[in-house]
């Protein structure tokens, strides 16, 4: 097993691979990002904006020059066997299960025992992450919930299983807290652990009281923005931070694993507006635009 975090791999570079990424080299730490889209300027890429961010030689609205030189881009099938080189892999790809769990069998092969390994998922219980994995996976594997903008917000929320390695788990705890100076929350293997669980639930209700009552952004944002503790971005300007597109799988995700009586069942639907908006690549700040225009 590592004893240190020298090095570190963010799979995914969309909003938060990218901005993960580029916390961390700002705390002077070399990071690989890999991402499988190869051409930035990709517009059918889910991300394609934040890539094309990240792969310009001069990103500076992430990172310091000096920081920049820290991290390295491929591609995730090119360079797949580059994760042995690091000492924590964060995942951080769309939120799909079929798809994180696809991307789990191929690092079972290439990534060097002992070295940790985690999902920003948003949702998703770390019991279904590890499904058909390894024992020594599942022991490698937690989950390190990253909130956006990672450089802004210091809270991680960290869920282990009952087969996850506790020195491993403290490590990466530890490097977070000194490291990358956040405020660990350990949170139970729930479907949207604590934050996401209350949140989705808020933002859903905002949304829908939203759209019932005609109301426009602004006036959605004057009443569930300040007086609910997001003064600066209201729901509406938070969906659109945190992507548009993350919606519908936020909700898929949630009404699976959540049980059927839940509240967040009974209110969890996704206006036709929003399909249309992301089939329009109008996805948010990574995209065209969002219910707020960009500057
Ligand atoms: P995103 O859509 O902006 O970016 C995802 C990136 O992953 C894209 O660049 C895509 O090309 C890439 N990708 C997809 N499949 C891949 C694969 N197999 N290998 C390598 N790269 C692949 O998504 P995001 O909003 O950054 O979310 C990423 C994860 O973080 C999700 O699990 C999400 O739930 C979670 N999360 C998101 C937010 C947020 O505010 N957006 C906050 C906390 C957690």
């Amino acid at each position: 097993m590592s004893d240190t975090i020298k090095k570190i791999c963010v799979i995914g570079a969309g909003t938060m691979g990218a901005g993960i990424a580029a916390q961390v080299a700002n705390a002077g730490v070399p990071v690989l990002l890999l991402d499988i889209v190869r051409d930035p300027a990709d517009r059918n890429a889910v991300a394609a904006g934040a890539v094309a961010k990240m792969l310009k030689t001069d990103p500076a609205p992430f990172m310091s020059k000096a920081a920049a030189k820290l991290v390295e881009t491929g591609n995730i099938e090119d360079d797949l066997a580059r994760v042995a080189e690091c000492d924590w892999i964060v995942e951080a790809i769309v939120e799909r299960l079929d798809l994180k769990q696809q991307l789990y069998a191929k690092l079972e092969d290439v990534r060097r025992a002992g070295t940790a390994i985690s999902s920003n998922t948003s949702t998703i219980p770390l019991g279904h992450l590890i499904e058909g994995r390894s024992e020594a996976f599942r022991r490698d594997f937690l989950i390190t919930h990253f909130f956006n903008p990672p450089r802004y917000m210091r809270l991680l929320e960290i869920v282990s299983g009952p087969e996850s390695h506790a020195a491993l788990v403290a490590r990466v705890s530890d490097f977070a807290d000194r490291q990358l100076g956040k405020t660990i929350v350990v949170a139970k293997d729930t479907p949207g652990f604590i934050a996401n669980r209350v949140g989705t639930f808020w933002i859903q209700a905002a949304l829908n009281a939203a759209f019932e009552l005609g109301l426009t952004v602004e006036e959605a944002d004057a009443i569930a923005g300040k007086p609910m503790g997001v003064p600066k971005t209201g729901v509406f300007g938070l969906v659109d931070l945190v992507g548009i597109d993350l919606m519908p799988h936020l909700q898929k995700s949630l009404t699976e694993t959540l049980p059927k009586g839940d509240a967040y069942q009974a209110i969890s639907t996704i206006p036709p507006l929003i399909g249309k908006m992301i089939a329009e690549g109008y996805t948010g700040r990574k995209g065209k635009g969002g219910f707020y225009r960009l500057n």
